[in-house]
């Protein structure tokens, strides 16, 4: 009997402080309120992310909000034609001030995720000891109908349905390059850049692979949506 009062006067105590809750939590711990992409990385974030993959509408408005912000350029794109396809597919054209070696294809969800890496990897930048913010991204695309390895059988690569983004080479706003193929080991305060930026594709995607993953990654970031923090 006992054990029921109280549980009873819990479940009193935390429908009441419901309001205070929602508007008094930091976004990061608040499941109440819709993702923003400057939310900081957490799981609860992580979590609004992924629920976003069911919700068409309230990922498009995630979108519009970050580009009334200024965050990102993007438009909307029909399906594409042909046996692979793409759940929403947007076209990012750039990420405010960080431009692009061309605009690619995400399925929402991506698009959100992108948006979010870009505008904390600037940030973290900003912060590091290079104190200079990102400029412009080099890729190599993000969506391919194809096989994980382009191998005849097995399973879809995540490219296919525009859940990846494979970027090549980063930019900072002091005119320096920092090249996944050149710089992943040396010189060292270009290795260290790189390793903040391959490190924060964790916090946004579901998996982020390098240069120290396998071969097939010597080039490039490969940055997905499977997964929930596969960094390697
Ligand atoms: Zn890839």
């Amino acid at each position: 009997m006992r054990v029921l009062i109280v549980i009873t006067l819990l479940a009193l105590a935390a429908w009441w402080s419901l309001p205070w809750l929602k508007s008094h939590l930091p976004p990061q711990w608040n499941p109440f309120i819709p993702l923003d992409v400057t939310d900081p990385p957490g799981w609860i974030t992580r979590y609004k992310l992924q629920q976003l993959k069911g919700d068409p509408q309230a990922c498009l408005a995630v979108l519009q909000r970050a580009s009334a912000q200024g965050l990102v350029s993007f438009r909307e794109e029909p399906l594409p034609k042909g046996e692979c396809t793409i759940a929403q597919p947007i076209r990012i054209s750039k990420f405010g001030p960080v431009s692009l070696s061309s605009s690619f294809l995400a399925s929402c969800p991506m698009a959100v995720a992108s948006t979010m890496y870009v505008t904390r990897s600037h940030q973290l930048l900003q912060q590091s000891e290079v104190a200079s913010p990102l400029r412009r991204i080099e890729h190599v695309g993000s969506f391919a109908c194809r096989n994980i390895y382009h191998r005849q059988q097995g399973q879809r690569s995540e490219h296919a349905t525009a859940e990846a983004w494979d970027i090549t080479a980063f930019q900072l706003a002091n005119g320096r390059w920092l090249r996944v193929a050149k710089n992943w080991q040396e010189p060292a305060s270009e290795s260290a850049v790189l390793h903040i930026l391959w490190r924060n594709g964790c916090a946004s995607f579901g998996n982020a692979l390098g240069p120290d993953y396998n071969a097939a990654h010597a080039s490039h970031f490969h940055l997905g949506m499977r997964g929930s923090g596969f960094c390697r």
